[in-house]
């Protein structure tokens, strides 16, 4: 029939328009070495922030004595506190706790908001037990992640440029966040200095380089995405005379940004209109947790309006924007059964639609394209990353063992993404250098990366 026909017609056009042949992932790959090497030179120059660390001194495993970690990057913060035994002993012990931030702390003012923080900090530091241990004469010293934008300074200050994630905390704004966290921790009267401010891509290459000195970049892909990497000072013309004693330092790239020749239909130009940063994170919205599930309730409720693909029900649910998560997509592609009755029970819960078998295939392969789309360019960006390196660091990075550390959300629990993912990098090194590129799950690795990192940079050295 005519309707049969149009959902066809919309789930041919939809992944032909989503199809990464080689070519294409190509393009995705030199695209972003490209950017990056634009937003080296110049800022603003380019989509991609490439924004300065400060961190260029990296874990080594010598590592020694009690260092505290706090992760402030949405409605909960995590505290850690890691006692580190050096190359033999490496992490001697850990305890980490996690406290919910109230909702009015994030419309409060500033003083409120830290004074908060810290003061759970300090509660935290009271219990400490025999396993932990400061050296004499010292400050506790803490690695800081705080994932909002920041105009980093130095490996202990940076600037928030603004709150996002629904934070809307006066009187931050133009302050350097680690003098706020140091100004709170001493109103508590908690002896505890800030020695690190960390991105979480950052920390989470820092924590998975102390276990693996080969990981060279880390990547999140959660409900956002972001990488980092480690870059020659002398290939970062924006920041002339700057010397660090290993030559290195890491940048945070802030790819969710990129968006030059990426593959994408109406249903993504739509999402990026209604979104509240339209133009903005385009990469993001093509690739990561917080949008894959909206694509695919955009492409369905098309196809429903177009060709009643669900019959007569009545898709309130899936007239709602992300009323599909990424979870629920990722569990329709675990569904082996013959009658797909796990796709009909999640579409019929999350999306108040009744789908016959036939429909729930088409479901099946509307969630597989969109998957598989964000998968292999999240791919195709690494290697732009690694290529760009090999360019820069002739022979260290292809002709060596070179691993990239993964974490987040939407790694971690979708395998299909991962597989995908992992093909478009196979398909584009080719097998001889693929060989040598682990592309490796670090799982937390952020957080005991930035006590890792306030070692690193004790200010006791
Ligand atoms: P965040 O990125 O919010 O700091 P996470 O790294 O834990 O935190 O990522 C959470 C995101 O991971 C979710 O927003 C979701 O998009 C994605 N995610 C979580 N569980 C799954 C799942 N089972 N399948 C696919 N994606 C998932």
């Amino acid at each position: 029939s005519g309707t049969v026909s149009s959902v066809t017609q919309i789930l041919t056009k939809l992944q032909k328009e989503c199809a990464t042949p080689l070519p294409v992932l190509r393009h995705v790959a030199d695209s972003m070495g490209n950017d990056m090497r634009a937003g080296l030179a110049v800022d603003g120059a380019s989509d991609l922030k490439m924004i300065l660390s400060y961190v260029d001194t990296l874990p080594t495993g010598n590592e020694k004595g009690l260092f505290y970690a706090l992760d402030l990057g949405g409605t909960n913060f995590r505290v850690l506190r890691v006692q580190l035994g050096g190359i033999d002993q490496r992490v001697i012990a850990t305890e980490a706790q996690q406290v919910s931030i109230p909702q009015d702390l994030m419309f409060g003012t500033s003083e409120e908001l830290f004074d908060f923080i810290a003061s759970g900090l300090a509660k935290f530091a009271e219990k400490e037990s025999g396993e932990f241990q400061l050296l004499q004469g010292r400050k506790r010293e803490l690695g800081f992640t705080f994932s909002f934008p920041v105009k980093q300074t130095s490996i202990s200050s940076g600037i928030l440029i603004k709150w996002t994630k629904g934070f809307a905390v006066s009187g931050t704004s133009g302050k350097d966040v680690v003098a706020c966290l140091n100004e709170a921790m001493q109103r508590q009267g908690l002896q505890m200095q800030v020695s690190a401010l960390v991105n979480d891509a950052v920390g989470t290459l820092a924590g998975a380089k102390y276990w693996d000195n080969d990981v060279m970049v880390a990547v999140i892909l959660g409900t956002g995405t972001n990488a980092c990497y480690v870059e020659r000072i002398d290939a970062i013309p924006k920041m002339p005379g700057q010397k660090s004693q290993s030559g290195t330092t890491i940048i945070n790239t802030e790819w969710g940004a990129f968006s030059t020749g990426l593959p994408l239909t109406e249903f993504d130009r739509e999402m990026d209109a209604e979104s509240i940063n339209p133009g903005e994170q385009i990469f993001e919205k093509t690739i990561s947790g917080m949008y894959l599930g909206e694509i695919v309730r955009r492409v369905l409720l098309k196809m429903d309006e177009a060709g009643s693909l669900f019959g007569s029900s009545m898709p309130d649910k899936l007239q709602t924007p992300f009323s599909l998560r990424t979870p629920h997509i990722c569990a329709i592609q675990q569904d082996t059964s013959n009658n797909l009755d796990e796709i009909g029970s999640i579409l019929f819960n999350e999306a108040g639609v009744e789908a016959k078998t036939e429909a729930r295939q088409i479901v099946l392969e509307v969630c597989d394209t969109i998957a598989k789309r964000g998968g292999r360019l999240a791919g195709a960006g690494i290697v732009g990353i690694l290529h760009k390196m090999e360019d820069d660091m002739k022979g260290l990075i292809f002709g060596k063992r070179t691993v990239v550390a993964m974490d987040g959300g939407l790694y971690e629990n979708y395998p299909q993404y991962r597989n995908y993912l992992q093909d478009a990098v196979t398909e584009l090194l080719g097998p001889a250098l693929s060989e040598n590129i682990v592309i490796e799950h670090s799982k937390d690795g952020s957080g005991i990366g930035a006590a890792l990192l306030a070692a690193a940079n004790s200010k006791y050295k």
